[in-house]
């Protein structure tokens, strides 16, 4: 156990999928959970942070992440019970792009007539970072490598390395030929790679510019960086579970060492 894993709490992009056909990969949207030796680090605040709330009873000092602030990747925030808790105090980092602040997007998601608890009124301390694309940043607990990934409005993908170890987490993202060289270079020799592998190729095909990758992409970019395992992240919301396991067959065909994220797998590296 070398200390650094990551746990699945929502797989899911653009909206919850809830119902019986998503019942074994699961509906909630983007939130992962990084554990370092030093503590905990969220990614993103799709529905799945909200289970994981419930568990965080404790008061505890921890980064949220937001790789970018499109609904699937937020909608959670305003129903994460430690926001709701004092004692706790948590650090919210984004990489979007930055016209606007990233504390005035969450403040707009939690205003009247949409919502009746407005951020400055949460207990628990909150500070608001933007996180300039291609630099590192601390957070309890973790030093955090960023890259620029291709998607509207921009978003950033992360990247964790402890005693030797690599685990990159890069959502939501279009592979084109222009994003090869930094993506492949951010990858290289990961232990883990969770991307954002969206659609099918066919579907890819009718997607272009939409800013998602298709399975066949993440296969090629595990290839060429010499990852070690490929974890299919962001599911489409069209694709119900019997879809993903042919999903995960077909990439496996393409490179080796390849699964489909599903709610509460949990990986160590
Ligand atoms: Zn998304
Ligand atoms: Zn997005």
């Amino acid at each position: 156990m070398s200390g650094l894993s990551i746990r699945y709490w929502g797989v899911r992009g653009s909206v919850p999928t809830p119902g019986a056909g998503t019942v074994r990969y699961g509906g909630n949207t983007s939130c992962v959970e990084v554990r370092t030796p030093g503590g905990r680090v969220i990614i993103d605040a799709g529905t799945g942070i909200i289970p994981l709330g419930q568990q965080m009873t404790q008061p505890e000092e921890f980064g949220l992440v937001l790789t970018h602030l499109h609904w699937d990747h937020i909608q959670g925030f305003p129903f994460f019970l430690p926001n709701y808790r004092k004692g706790h105090t948590i650090h919210v980092y984004s990489g979007h792009k930055a016209d606007v602040s990233l504390e005035s997007v969450l403040k707009g998601q939690m205003q009247e007539p949409n919502f009746p608890v407005s951020l400055s009124g949460l207990p628990a301390r909150l500070s608001f970072n933007e996180v300039p694309k291609g630099e590192r940043f601390e957070v309890p607990g973790a030093r955090i490598s960023t890259v620029k990934l291709n998607h509207p409005n921009e978003a950033t993908g992360v990247r964790f390395d402890v005693d030797g170890r690599r685990l990159v987490h890069l959502t939501d993202h279009e592979h084109t030929p222009e994003y090869e060289d930094s993506i492949v270079a951010f990858c290289q020799g990961a232990d883990l790679l969770s991307l954002d592998t969206m659609y099918t190729p066919e579907e890819y095909e009718q997607h272009v510019g939409w800013g998602h990758s298709s399975w066949l992409h993440g296969c090629r970019i595990a290839r060429k960086a010499g990852v070690r395992l490929l974890v299919l992240f962001h599911h489409d919301p069209h694709h119900g579970d019997d879809f993903m396991d042919e999903v995960g067959k077909a990439a496996g065909r393409e490179f080796s060492n390849v699964i489909v994220a599903r709610e509460g797998l949990e990986l160590s590296v």
